[in-house]
């Protein structure tokens, strides 16, 4: 096998080894069918398989009560930004309360404006979002149609360390950067949405998770494919779903629980991943500055910047060259981004470790 590199970028991302080489097993015949999963009928015995034991292994990984769904949409995570706001804000008479801790949450609020009003309850926009709200600075509308927030913003690195308490207001959840990275309290949110391509397989699939309560909001006259229910009745397969990123999604849920042994295990791996980095960053004598506050700090994206934008240039270059790449941060932050997703090995984190140690030493004062 031609070697691989360490792959740092934010998304599509990195996928766990084992899971790649299942697929490239499976992939001319899947388990003696005589053809690949790319060519299955998504109404075959074969698929109705595959589709149910990604949900399984999701409803086992999140322990996910009965009373909620998991579905599968396509669209990414982005049409969910206007499907949130057309099932539960438009014509509910009620406005809804968006948390606005980084550039994705601010996708969602132009899209949610869209559907009805939206009260933005708290904008991290003055430190160009460095942190999260304290829970004193959060305010809600007791009778919000729900409260929208982006638990882990992929651009600016910051992360809740727990959710928000938003009482009897449905707590809607982008979990795209954060989905499957620790264990979560799925009866804390209402719903709670993802696209696939950071930890839980390609792009192409967004997974959702909804209380089932909350379909006898919708309204009446949406189109069906935007409408949750027409996928509950369904059952994810209403028309031609994502066959291969579905059957993906699989067996990364499977290596998260079987190789890894579930999402405790998960989250132990992650924060001593992103701690490595983190300190390095508060142990660079300034050299390098993390782009988030040390409370809000997230540890699926690690951002920060150096002294100067050609020592960043370079930093993204000379890493590159030792395989490390997809570390150019996006330009709304600059610098440097480290996703260090669940299928980022230790090895590659420590890679990334000594390459900052030893460009520093080459370049700081
Ligand atoms: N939300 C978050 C937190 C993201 O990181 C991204 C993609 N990077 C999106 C939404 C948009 O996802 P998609 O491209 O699947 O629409």
């Amino acid at each position: 096998m031609e070697e691989r590199i360490y792959n740092f970028s934010a998304g599509p991302a990195t996928l766990p080894l084992p899971a790649l080489e299942a697929a490239r097993k499976d992939l001319l015949n899947y388990q003696g069918i005589g053809m690949s999963v790319l060519e299955i009928r998504h109404r075959s015995q074969v698929f109705a398989e595959i589709i149910e034991k990604a949900q399984a292994n999701l409803r086992h990984l999140l322990n996910v009560p009965d009373h909620y769904q998991i579905l599968f949409f396509q669209g990414g995570a982005s049409l969910q930004f206007s499907m949130v706001a057309m099932n539960f804000l438009r014509g509910s008479g009620k406005s809804a309360d968006y948390i606005l801790t980084g550039s994705w949450g601010n996708k969602a609020i132009k899209e949610a404006k869209k559907e009805g009003t939206v009260r933005v309850v708290w904008d991290g926009k003055e430190g160009n979002y460095h942190r999260i709200p304290e829970p004193s600075e959060l305010d809600f509308y007791p009778d919000a149609a729900y409260v929208h927030a982006t638990p882990n913003e992929t651009i600016q690195g910051v992360e809740f360390s727990s959710p928000p308490d938003t009482g009897d207001v449905p707590l809607v959840c982008d979990m795209s950067s954060d989905f499957l990275s620790c264990p979560i309290d799925v009866e804390k949110y209402g719903i709670i949405y993802a696209g696939a391509q950071k930890n839980a397989g390609p792009a192409g699939v967004t997974l959702v998770i909804l209380r089932e309560d909350l379909l006898d909001r919708i309204p009446e006259n949406l189109p069906s494919l935007l409408d949750y229910r027409t996928m509950v009745k369904g059952k994810s397969l209403y028309n031609t779903p994502p066959v291969f990123a579905i059957y993906f999604v699989m067996l990364v849920t499977r290596w998260l629980r079987d190789e890894i042994g579930g999402l405790e295990k998960m989250a132990v791996l992650n924060e001593g991943k992103a701690k490595t980095l983190y300190d390095v960053i508060d142990s660079s004598d300034g050299f390098y500055r993390g782009h988030a506050e040390p409370g809000s700090r997230s540890n699926m994206n690690v951002t920060w910047r150096l002294p100067s934008e050609n020592l960043e240039k370079e930093f993204v270059r000379r890493a590159k060259e030792k395989g490390l790449d997809g570390l150019k941060g996006h330009r709304s932050v600059g610098g440097i981004r480290a996703s260090i997703y669940n299928a980022m090995p230790v090895s590659g984190v420590e890679s990334l470790r000594e390459f900052m140690l030893e460009f520093r030493s080459e370049n700081g004062s």
